[in-house]
């Protein structure tokens, strides 16, 4: 296995490694399909030794056209190590698994990615099937939370090693670099004396100094089908069976130290790092009140995601064991308004999912584009968002087969593997854990406008007594502020 960093010029664009051991991608979905182009692009490989693995053939064409190989198989839990150590052993060195599939154990696969000395990367903590809606677990077991101290767990059990990348799309993953980004905007806005934060604390030393209260994910996806929703159909521009899965899944958010009142139906979880909360409902019913440069004011759902917790967790402070500082952390999400409307649609059904799906691919879009960055509030000039700005226009020229959604999230697994080609040795790591300027660098050709900007918006925005609430005017930025209830 040879690597070095970026030196050549494929065309345009810059050849960032070389890998001449086995590729495995699981999944052959939406973001498998925008990450393959991306990769040929950017990674010298061989490609006989490339092969995707995956229950459904959509999309195979593509891998035909390019003579690639094709498992039409679904990984389970009975099977993967019988298909997946012929083809990663097959060397030269090192063999690398891409996972990008739903319904396969994360965790248990970076474990046996292990086992077999080769590299892993993910874009989300998945389970195998029924998880979500295993009644007999508890709610904190069926939570994002409790899927991450796997992770964790794992860790521990097994540190160091090959690098396996945990969570690295755009969100989880791109976000946590943007945070840091972000952070270092804030302090420079407000004359913080910084000296270039290197551990862990270090950035949560800077991020309590800052005065940040929390962080919010904020999402406006306003990419616009051509054709209308038709009723039955839940339409969205990545996978629904993804989105429909953590919808389901208990609303959660990293919870800071400047909050006072958990809402009612909060909840701790009686194990682990104790960063986050859950509350008693799913999170595509639980709307909070957020801001994006588009939108400027918006409700959006408080779907559970890794970052939430992971960054809450990254950031938090303590001293002599005990937590002095942490910020509060969760999505803000308004997918595409179809997606929207397909909540709506699944939500009056009781939760049941609709029987047709539809991913948008990006013929399918006449205009739009997803705004994703994060808000960091609380401190002296209030709030700050920090984001990519991706239209489909752009997107469409940019790469093939994807959205603006998709490549947000391909282009940031194009740096998580280059870092991690980079950094051969690091064992399990979460986006907050690594060099934030390498990954974005990398991915920042594929993001579109990316831009900073303050807001005086906070969720009391013209809130101004038309009907009864219970507000806190002292303090904005308190959870219940922003909660919608
Ligand atoms: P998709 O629904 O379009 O595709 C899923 C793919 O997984 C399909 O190819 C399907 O055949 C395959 N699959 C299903 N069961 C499998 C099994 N048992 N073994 C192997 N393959 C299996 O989904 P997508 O939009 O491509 O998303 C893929 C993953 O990426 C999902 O887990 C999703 O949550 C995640 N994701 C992360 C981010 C992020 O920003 N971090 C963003 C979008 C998607």
């Amino acid at each position: 296995m040879k690597m070095h960093a970026t030196t050549e010029v494929a065309g345009a664009w810059p050849l960032h490694a070389r890998f001449d051991g086995p590729i495995v991608m699981i999944g052959f979905g939406s973001i498998g399909r925008g990450t393959l182009p991306l990769l040929e692009r950017h990674i010298a490989f061989d490609r006989k030794k490339f092969v995707v693995i995956a229950p459904d053939d959509e999309g195979r064409g593509l891998l035909d056209d390019r003579q690639l190989r094709f498992i039409h198989k679904a990984i389970t839990r009975e099977n993967y190590r019988d298909v997946l150590t012929p083809l990663l052993a097959a060397g030269p060195g090192r063999g690398m698994v891409v996972n990008v599939s739903v319904d396969t154990s994360s965790v248990d696969l970076m474990a046996f990615a292990k086992d077999l000395d080769a590299f892993y990367i993910d874009t989300v903590i998945e389970p195998w099937p029924g998880l979500y809606t295993d009644r007999k677990l508890s709610i904190s077991q069926r939570s994002n939370y409790a899927l991450r101290e796997g992770l964790l767990e794992l860790r521990r059990r097994r540190p160091g090693g090959v690098t396996a990348v945990s969570c690295c799309g755009a969100n989880p993953g791109m976000v946590s670099w943007f945070v840091k980004r972000a952070l270092l905007d804030v302090a420079a806005a407000i004359d913080l004396e910084v000296e270039a934060p290197k551990t862990r604390d270090d950035w949560a030393r800077l991020m309590q100094r800052a005065g940040v209260k929390g962080i919010h994910i904020a999402e406006r996806d306003t990419q616009r089908a051509r054709d209308p929703k038709p009723r039955g159909v839940f339409v969205n521009t990545w996978s629904v069976e993804g989105f429909c899965a953590e919808g389901l899944q208990p609303s959660e958010l990293g919870w800071g130290t400047h909050e006072k009142i958990m809402p009612a139906n909060a909840r701790r979880h009686d194990f682990g790092c104790d960063a986050a909360i859950y509350l008693t409902q799913p999170g595509a019913s639980t709307r909070v009140r957020s801001w994006t440069p588009t939108a400027q004011s918006q409700h959006a759902f408080m779907i559970t995601h890794n970052e939430s917790i992971s960054i809450a967790d990254y950031f938090t402070l303590r001293e002599n064991d005990n937590v002095v500082y942490r910020p509060t952390c969760h999505y803000a999400y308004h997918p595409c308004d179809d997606a929207v409307l397909s909540l709506h649609e699944m939500a009056g059904a009781a939760w049941q999912t609709q029987p047709e799906w539809k991913i948008l691919g990006e013929r399918d879009i006449v205009d739009g584009m997803d705004e994703l960055g994060v808000l960091l509030y609380g401190h002296a000039h209030n709030a700050y968002w920090y984001g990519s700005q991706l239209s489909i226009e752009e997107a469409r020229q940019l790469a093939p087969y994807q959205n603006a959604t998709g490549l947000q999230v391909t282009s940031a697994v194009l740096a998580g593997i280059v870092w991690m080609l980079e950094n051969p040795d690091r064992g399990i790591v979460e986006a907050d854990e690594m060099d934030f300027r390498r990954c974005l660098e990398i991915q920042r050709p594929y993001l579109g406008p990316v831009v900073g900007c303050y807001t005086d918006w906070t969720p009391l925005h013209r809130r101004d007594g038309l009907f009864p609430e219970a507000v806190d005017r002292n303090d904005p930025w308190q959870f219940t502020n922003v909660m919608v209830r």
